[in-house]
């Protein structure tokens, strides 16, 4: 993808050389947001606060002092971040007028790199949803095409990628909202391995599959950017140990590599363009000396029933800590405590927000937990299975992101199920834990199309050079 931006370690290694200013690429960053604000891709910038740590990068450079591995490189951050600089409201209305009093860890070890975060990025509201039109306040425009999604959840993220708004940008994906944004505008989405990077600090959606990762142009930025988000965190228990050599240092090889071509995914109902786009990519990996052959995963077609019982059931759980007295919006007319709390939820959360709670305590409620919840884990732990006998056979999964390129804005609105669709070969990456990244493989009738490939748990150096590899065939 041609871009204003060089890599992130060139600009940080130029910044560290003095060759270019960490002040110069915040302006840049922040004309640029000023610029493609039609796209509404941005809710708040951080300018304030991100020209002063320019200053500060600048300045330490001038006196010879050492500066992080990516100083003076601007980005962006999905507003369900804590950040400081501007408010966090993971684009709902109850959390209108929330200042974090501490920042995501992601944030703070990008920052202590060196890293320069210039703005928000527009989401559906607390992270529900498929095409960002689920945000209370905007819809953000798919950059290829501005009448039609740029996916979602992460959808200000992978616009503000393609639009050039920043070297890179974070999303988070609990059932493909880093990997389905990416394949609509055309960025690298990657979604790592379930607890590599803490979550401490991000507004959380389903805690059993939420992860953290970046959004880029290229697979090797999306590398340093994790090599320094990863690792465990005393905040949040269920980080795993990483180094960051673990993700650089790419070996970039395909020739001998296994790769399972997921039946399920290839099936009917996928778009022909999608299918001839992803055929292609195959092909080419094929090419390059991958041993490709077919592997089917018989209870992928449950995965889409499961997920919208799980996630629903845990988020149903995560957003009651909202009661207007504590973050946000507060409805201040009220008489009562128990007034203030339902007035407060009820004005305050969005319809999406509203339909998750409903489903999450339906299915969690004694009498229907036995029916829904208790099955729906069993068809987890059964699909946790299936992947771990796939990855016994092979290196690597591969198939399509999703089952069409971006849709119309409108289009699937007024259709909960339909929407929920979107995510039918996402959600099953993010029951197992395993992680996945979205390359683009082109485009079907203008529209950009993106490869998923999947690798077992821990697997994210072997994901990313593969990655890197097939995504350099495709150019
Ligand atoms: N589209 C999925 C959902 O709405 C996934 C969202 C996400 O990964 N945050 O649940």
């Amino acid at each position: 993808m041609s871009s204003v931006w060089m890599s992130v370690t060139k600009i940080a290694s130029k910044v560290q050389a003095g060759e270019l200013k960490a002040t110069e690429l915040v302006e840049q960053s922040l004309a640029m947001i000023a610029e493609k604000d039609e796209y509404r891709a941005i809710i708040a910038t951080t300018s304030e606060r991100a020209r002063s740590r320019a200053t500060e990068i600048d300045a330490k450079v001038a006196n010879g002092e050492t500066v992080g591995v990516l100083a003076g490189v601007p980005f962006i951050a999905k507003d369900n971040f804590l950040v400081f600089g501007a408010e966090t409201t993971a684009a709902s209305n109850i959390l209108k007028g929330f200042d974090a009093p501490y920042q995501s860890t992601a944030v703070e070890r990008l920052e202590a790199a060196g890293a320069i975060c210039v703005a928000k990025a527009n989401l559906d509201a607390f992270a529900h949803g498929s095409s960002t039109e689920n945000s209370d306040f905007m819809v953000t425009k798919n950059p290829v095409d501005p009448t039609r999604v740029p996916g979602g959840s992460s959808g200000g993220s992978a616009a503000a990628v393609v639009l050039d708004l920043a070297p890179f940008a974070l999303g988070t994906d609990t059932g493909g909202s880093i990997r389905l944004p990416a394949s609509f505008c055309g960025a690298v989405g990657y979604k790592p391995t379930y607890g590599l990077v803490s979550r401490s600090g991000v507004v959380a959606m389903a805690s059993s599959t939420d992860v953290i990762g970046p959004l880029t142009r290229t697979v090797e930025d999306a590398a340093v950017v994790m090599s320094v988000m990863a690792g465990k965190d005393r905040l949040d228990s269920t980080t795993i140990d990483s180094t960051p050599a673990e993700f650089l240092e790419l070996t970039g090889e395909l020739k001998g590599k296994k790769v399972g071509v997921i039946k399920e995914y290839m099936s009917e109902g996928l778009d022909a363009g999608v299918r001839a786009r992803i055929e292609a990519a195959i092909a080419k990996m094929e090419e390059a000396g991958a041993l490709v052959s077919e592997i089917s995963l018989p209870s992928l077609p449950l995965a889409l029933a499961a997920y919208y019982i799980i996630c629903p059931a845990e988020v149903s759980s995560n957003l009651s800590r909202y009661d207007g007295q504590r973050y946000g919006y507060t409805y201040t007319e009220a008489e009562n405590l128990s007034e203030s709390f339902s007035k407060s939820r009820s004005i305050g959360f969005g319809k999406e927000a509203k339909r998750r709670i409903m489903i999450g305590t339906y299915v969690l409620s004694s009498g229907y937990y036995d029916a829904y919840y208790k099955k729906a884990q069993t068809v987890r732990t059964k699909l946790i299975q299936e992947f771990q006998g796939a990855f016994e056979q092979f290196d690597f999964l591969v198939g399509p992101v999703a089952p069409t390129p971006a849709f119309k804005i409108g289009e699937n609105t007024a259709d909960p199920l339909q929407m929920y669709l979107t995510d039918i070969m996402t959600v099953a990456v993010s029951l197992a834990g395993i992680p996945a990244v979205s390359i683009p493989a082109g485009l079907s009738d203008g529209l950009p199309v993106g490869l998923q490939i999947m690798a077992a748990q821990r697997k994210d150096k072997e994901l990313l050079s593969v990655a890197q590899a097939t995504g350099e065939l495709l150019v």
